[in-house]
């Protein structure tokens, strides 16, 4: 490392030898005969990547709406010391972490790095969200093969640089993306991971906690299956502060909600669409969703996140990556929970599991797995 060096002055140089003040004789007889310098880190070595040091890394492959708001939402917090952006465009890339490179004095210190795929050597999780533009024409099956050929371009190469890191996918359709990285990356399933319906559920809960007015925290409900219009978000064991939702109605007063619920459900679903519609693309819900499920990767927190992984032969589904919840620790997916469902949750289920494998057959039919 070259380094910058700065002339000392008399003062600074008695606190650093004895504590106090020193005369210029004295500062003579420290350092007899030169002006004392001190080693500063040159200008512009924190933009460099720390290939030996052991602190919290995590790459962002795709540097767009997706990418760029996760990189924001995981310096706000503090999560991650290192961020590396790889985009083909390096020029957006090298937008982005300036940009972001501003928001350090207000948040957390945090290196940015603008990188290629060797950089995800040491990275504890890779994030890939690099894809098509969510407002293109195509819907996300027929953006498939395309998305699917970006992912396949580099996830091979990524994990042999990285065999022990996690992949972490947001990429869309990203069950079949995430069951086909598993595929070419090599790597044990529990450590390729899709982002699955982890903002789905969010939007539920978020939607169950407005209509019961309580705070979102205190709503236990999930939305499995594919991310995407298949998804189902489980009504029959949902929990409002312990209360099944028919006692929780009962116990405000409330008059049995068939109705109101079966809106939020469908509300649920579109929510992507409706927010598409409006604005192009969704960014700050995924990208918060992806920070959080990074934070309990990184903390090794066994929260329970409905993360997409390939399903476990107990769960009765196949051979498919699709969304349940799941124990997140420091090495992926712990474990896979079931969800107690009644029959048509429980055929919703099964009826999603086969879209995404329709998905995988068609993608593999261009790409082979
Ligand atoms: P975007 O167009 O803004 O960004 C995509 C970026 O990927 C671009 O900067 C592009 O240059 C880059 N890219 C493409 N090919 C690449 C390659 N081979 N190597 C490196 N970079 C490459 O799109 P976006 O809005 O950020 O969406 C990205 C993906 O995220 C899409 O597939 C979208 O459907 C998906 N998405 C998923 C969720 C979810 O809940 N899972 C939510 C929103 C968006």
């Amino acid at each position: 490392m070259s380094n910058r060096r700065v002339s000392l002055k008399t003062k600074e140089i008695g606190q650093m030898y004895t504590g106090k003040a020193i005369t210029t004789r004295q500062k003579n007889e420290i350092m007899p005969g030169q002006p004392p310098t001190f080693d500063f880190p040159e200008q512009g070595t924190s933009n460099r990547v720390s290939h030996q040091a052991r602190i919290p890394r995590v790459v962002i492959i795709g540097a767009g709406f997706v990418g760029s708001t996760t990189a924001y939402a995981l310096m706000m917090s503090g999560i991650a010391a290192e961020i590396v952006l790889i985009d083909r465009n390096p020029r957006r890339a090298e937008g982005q972490a300036n940009d972001l490179r501003d928001a350090e004095v207000f948040s957390h210190t945090t290196r940015v790095i603008v990188g290629d795929f060797s950089d995800c050597c040491s990275a504890d999780v890779t994030i890939i969200t690099a894809g098509l533009s969510q407002s293109g024409q195509k819907s996300r099956t027929e953006g498939l093969r395309e998305t699917g050929a970006i992912l396949h371009g580099f996830v091979s190469d990524v994990c042999l640089q990285n065999p022990r890191g996690i992949l972490l996918i947001a990429s869309n359709p990203v069950d079949v993306l995430t069951y086909a990285a598993w595929k070419w990356s090599g790597l044990p399933a529990h450590r390729v991971i899709g982002s699955g319906t982890s903002l789905d559920t969010s939007r539920f809960r978020r939607r169950l906690a407005e209509h019961y007015g309580v705070a979102s925290a205190n709503v236990h409900a999930y939305v499995i299956g594919e991310h995407g219009d298949s998804q189902i978000p489980v009504l029959s064991s949902a929990r409002v502060a312990g209360f099944s939702l028919d006692e929780f109605s009962k116990a405000l007063g409330l008059a049995p909600a068939e109705s109101p619920l079966a809106r939020i459900v469908e509300r649920t679903r579109k929510a992507g669409v409706d927010i598409i519609d409006a604005k192009g693309a969704t960014y700050y819900g995924i990208g918060a969703a992806l920070a959080r499920i990074v934070r309990a990767m990184l903390r090794d927190e066994h929260a329970i996140l409905t993360v997409s992984s390939r399903m476990p032969e107990s769960m009765r589904l196949g051979d498919v990556s699709l969304s349940l919840p799941s124990i997140i620790d420091r090495g992926g997916v712990a474990g896979v929970l079931p969800v107690a469902l009644n029959g048509p949750e429980r055929a919703a289920l099964e009826a999603s599991a086969e879209v995404v494998k329709r998905g995988v057959a068609d993608l593999s039919k261009a790409i082979p797995m």
